[in-house]
């Protein structure tokens, strides 16, 4: 795919937005009434015709942390309902109570609302849990069983598999399928009451065990577990299946657009006959909801599989959940990474009915193309070397004074102010902006040339200094007198290159501030590293994290966390939200100037 412009372009292709246009246009949902919370068919009966013009959700199960590719469905739901005129809920699909946490539902939260959306419309929080409607699930499924249309089975989970038959071979019926209506009424209640042991019966839909689509053949609703649920504890020790859960779930909030990845495609007919079918009982009412997949969105380098993603943490590979190399939205909010730039990248991928695979550069383009324009600049040493001006005394007269430097806050945006800092005959420069024997090309400090200190004077190496094992510990070089940036000799003296330093003196005389800076690089050596049944941990890369102890200049003395800010020459860094504080200060790189990851 191409890169995003800086320029308004015309909205992606997006088949989902045809879908609800086509919708409006037909009038399909305006007749729908909406009883101010999620109900059945009679409760929405009583309410107004609803303010909503369409109802998208997002439905994540509280199994683990939000990844980019729960973004992307985050941002087509928010961003359809929005553009239409609707809403969208968030619900919390926490029907299975073994995998389910209050750590993950508050995290989910926090994310969602931190990409920029909210669920507040029309007076009202549409914010919900699929375990609130497990009366509904279970009336559901007495109404089934009394419809002929489901039963209980009591057969041994292998014995079900045996006769579900495959692509090739129809299934055989069970032989619990023709009992009476008052005996799986009886044998459901029982299970509900505990009498049954887990796994000895599932309740099953009654559809047609010959059905080319193998979802069709009787799949189960209901199973017998003893779990504590995050919400309802343990008043339930049975729970509904997912495939069962999900439609409900839709129709009791009456969404109208219940968009999914393109996996669930098979699933959309056991979908359509489960609702009509509680439709035609008078549970629900109509128009129902209509199911639409979309692909999926997969970005290279990264994970986006939360059982996986999960297994990282559990193993120690990373730090936690919002380690700033993971994939999840915390950890990308804490590497830096703005809700701009991801709502663009979600926005600019569009849907389609085929899964993507994105290039991570397509993120970091969308990253740097929002933090550009924002983003205060500063200087930063991350690999200091001494440079020490042997002539500054004589320049100065006194090997104390220090000479007042200003640069602007953004080249941009004079708005922003002046950046103040100071520079004294001790300055730290980049290790690589040093070389005894220059390589061809190379136009930084190396005897016998001058190079401009950024927003300071011309100096000229003369020479350096190293210790017992031959490595270099101190440049030296002279000032040359009358360069300073900004006067009318600045220009006097040309030189072919400017390099970036902190003065080596302290912060409340103008010079650098000791700072932890972490440089992160991809965490998976391969694009693709979820692909096939590959063990992905063999391919994490082991230098996805280097640590570095420089120095900042002092106009960062008293930065937040949190903060973003771009480095001259060397990218975009955020203060880490968590371990950064002013006594010591911890920089997290968000991403270089230009682009290293396609190559
Ligand atoms: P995971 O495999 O990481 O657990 P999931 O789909 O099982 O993902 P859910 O919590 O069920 O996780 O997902 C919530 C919503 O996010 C679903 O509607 C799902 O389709 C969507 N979603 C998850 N991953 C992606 C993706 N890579 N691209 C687009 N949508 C996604
Ligand atoms: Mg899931």
């Amino acid at each position: 795919m191409s890169a995003p412009s800086k320029h308004e372009t015309p909205k992606p292709a997006n088949f989902l937005r045809q879908v609800i246009e086509r919708d409006l246009a037909a009038g399909t949902y305006a007749q729908r009434r909406f009883g101010g919370s999620p109900g059945d068919g009679a409760h929405h009966a009583t309410g107004p015709s609803d303010p909503a013009r369409i109802r998208t959700r997002f439905p994540p199960e509280p199994n683990g942390y939000l990844h980019i590719g729960h973004a992307k469905s985050v941002c087509l739901n928010f961003g359809l309902a929005q553009e239409f005129g609707g809403v969208c809920h968030l619900r919390f699909d926490d029907t299975n109570p073994e995998k389910e946490e209050q750590e993950y539902v508050d995290a989910i939260i926090e994310m969602v609302h931190w990409l920029g959306w909210s669920w507040e419309a029309f007076g009202t929080s549409h914010l919900y849990y699929a375990s609130d409607y497990f009366d509904f699930m279970y009336r559901a499924g007495e109404y089934l069983i009394e419809a002929g249309l489901a039963y209980v089975d009591e057969q041994s989970a292998e014995a079900m598999r045996a006769t579900r038959g495959d692509f090739n071979a129809p299934g055989t019926d069970s032989p619990y399928r023709n009992r009476s209506k008052h005996e799986n009424l009886a044998r459901f209640r029982e299970m509900r009451d505990g009498v049954h042991p887990d796994g000895a019966m599932v309740l099953r839909a009654r559809i047609d065990m010959a059905s080319p689509n193998i979802n069709l053949r009787d799949p189960t609703l209901y199973r017998i577990k003893r779990a504590t649920h995050h919400n309802t504890g343990d008043r339930w020790c049975i729970y509904p299946m997912y495939t069962y859960a999900h439609p409900i779930e839709d129709a009791l909030e009456n969404i109208t657009h219940s968009f999914c990845t393109l996996e669930f495609e098979d699933q959309r007919p056991f979908y359509d006959w489960l609702l009509g079918a509680l439709a035609d009982g008078g549970l629900l009412q109509r128009p129902l909801p209509q199911q639409i997949e979309f692909g999926r969105l997969n970005l290279t380098y990264v994970i986006t599989s939360k059982r996986r993603l999960k297994q990282l943490v559990d193993e120690g590979h990373v730090w936690g959940w919002d380690d700033p190399r993971m994939p999840t939205l915390a950890g990308m909010r804490r590497r830096g990474f703005t809700p701009a730039a991801i709502r663009k990248m979600a926005e600019d991928t569009g849907a389609s009915k085929t899964n993507i695979w994105v290039d991570y550069s397509v993120l970091e383009i969308a990253l740097r193309d929002d933090l550009e324009p924002q983003a205060p600049r500063a200087m930063a040493v991350i690999e200091p070397l001494r440079l020490t001006l042997t002539n500054w005394a004589e320049v100065f007269g006194a090997t104390t004074h220090r000479e007042p430097c200003t640069a602007p806050a953004h080249p941009q945006r004079p708005e922003l102010g002046q950046r103040h800092f100071t520079l004294g005959p001790e300055v730290w420069i980049e290790r690589d902006d040093f070389a005894e024997a220059p390589p061809k090309g190379f136009h930084r400090l190396f005897p016998g040339n001058k190079v401009r200190l950024k927003y300071g004077l011309v100096v000229e190496c003369t020479g350096c200094e190293k210790s017992a094992d031959g490595r270099v510990h101190t440049v030296l070089a002279r000032v040359v007198p009358d360069t300073k940036s900004g006067t009318p000799g600045a220009d006097a003296v040309k030189v072919k290159g400017t390099i970036t330093w902190v003065g080596a003196h302290a912060a409340s005389d103008g010079g650098g501030v000791a700072a932890t800076i972490r440089l992160f690089d991809r965490l998976f050596t391969e694009p693709q590293p979820d692909a096939g049944a590959r063990d992905f941990v063999r391919l994490l890369n082991p230098h996805s994290l280097a640590v570095a102890q420089g120095w900042v200049e002092p106009s960062l003395a008293s930065v937040p966390a949190d903060r973003r800010l771009q480095f001259e020459r060397h990218g975009y860094f955020v203060t880490d939200r968590i371990d950064h504080t002013n006594a010591s200060p911890v920089f997290n790189r968000i991403t270089g100037l230009k682009d290293s990851w396609s190559k």
